[in-house]
């Protein structure tokens, strides 16, 4: 059958390949691939910047934001029927007792290997399978978006954090800073938002994109970066009692954390590619810490549980602002065989997509 592979290392290597049908055990499920998001990761992984194939092969087949349909399960399974639609998370657990408990977002010694990105196949393809408990149900209400239930995971799990690390004071924020619109920072607003927080979102978009038009409709704050900077807005709306941050760009963390209330918190979600260079002030970083209880702290991946509640929040996205979570798909690619349409096979190709305006999510659908 067909997937979508790339070499690790290599820049635009996304190529189509013929691999082996898979085979369903006692407690594996066996489906569908319907549509396929793909996102920054996969881009970057197309780049060359990492990625990493299983063990044994040269390529690495993308893609970790599925939306499937079940076909076949094993004797052993309980939860899932030929028919169900699902998703499926993309870590899978290495040896660590966190892993093995359920856990693997907080792998403790990162030999855990994650589909689509290290070291595992991805869902870019015909049909996959998986064990049982790395599925999640996806209501039909949901089945134009089922997709971004896997990004929409990463953002919930940023968000309970940050309450939950909260939980260490009297904590009733009012004011939220998110960094940068692409998927992650406006999933982070619509939780916000649903979770009744005045929202101010910054980014290099005009202030008549498609992603800033998101922003007003949910009820948030608009800022085009270009025009005026975080120190700007932070100082005019009186600073933020949280930051989410999901820009790429970790010099903006130094700038933004000056923003930040007393006792406030700053989660970020960006993998920066090690290049930049700051030079700061560590007694007035440490100060800032220190004096005002501040607490930066970074997240990654989600696990089970934030697929669930993923759901649960999409769904009251939903009811609240009907067709919301559909404008986030720019661009529908039907067939495998079109994977270049979403995915640059070339340097001019994935320039001429970082210059797109209005582009958030392009989704690959196999038919
Ligand atoms: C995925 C995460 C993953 C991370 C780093 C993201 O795009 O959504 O699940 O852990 O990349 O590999
Ligand atoms: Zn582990």
């Amino acid at each position: 059958m067909k997937a979508v592979a790339v070499k690790p290392g290599k820049t635009y290597s996304a190529h189509l390949v013929d691999i082996d049908e898979p085979k369903v055990a006692a407690h594996e499920v066996l489906v569908e691939v319907e549509a396929i998001g793909i996102d920054g990761t996969d881009r970057e992984i197309n780049q060359g910047g990492y990625g990493k194939p299983p063990k044994g092969d040269d390529v690495l087949v993308m893609g970790h934001e599925s939306y499937a349909r079940v076909l076949e399960v094993g004797a052993g399974v309980r939860r899932f029927k030929p028919g169900d639609h699902v998703t499926a998370t993309v870590r899978r657990p290495g040896g660590c007792v966190n892993c093995r408990h359920g856990a693997y977002d907080m792998c403790l010694d990162g030999d855990y290997t994650e589909r689509g990105i290290n070291g595992r196949h991805g869902y870019l393809t015909e049909r996959y399978v998986d064990s049982e408990e790395f599925f999640v149900h996806v209501p039909d209400s949901l089945k134009d978006v089922g997709m971004l239930v896997e990004p929409v995971s990463v953002a919930v799990k940023g968000v309970e954090q940050a309450w939950a690390i909260q939980n260490r004071m009297w904590w009733q924020p009012h004011r939220a800073g998110i960094l940068g619109a692409g998927q992650i920072g406006l999933f982070c607003a619509f939780l916000l938002r649903a979770r009744g927080l005045e929202v101010h979102v910054m980014s290099q978009e005009d202030p008549d994109s498609l992603e800033a038009q998101l922003v007003k409709q949910v009820g948030g704050q608009y800022v085009d970066t270009r025009q005026r900077s975080i120190t700007d807005v932070g100082e005019s709306v009186g600073g933020f009692d949280v930051v989410f941050e999901a820009t790429g760009y970790s010099p903006l963390i130094f700038e933004a954390l000056k923003q930040l209330h007393t006792n406030g918190v700053m989660c970020l979600f960006s993998v920066t590619d090690g290049e930049r260079k700051l030079e700061i002030n560590s007694d007035i970083f440490n100060n800032q810490l220190v004096f005002g209880n501040r607490l930066v702290f970074g997240s990654v991946n989600s696990n089970h549980g934030h697929f669930e509640r993923a759901v649960t929040s999409m769904e009251q996205f939903s009811l609240r602002w009907p067709g919301l979570l559909d404008s986030i798909i720019t661009q529908k690619v039907h067939g495998l065989d079109n994977f270049d349409q979403a995915v640059a096979t070339s340097k001019d190709a994935a320039e001429a997509r970082r210059k797109a305006k209005n582009q958030i999510k392009s989704v690959v659908y196999m038919s």
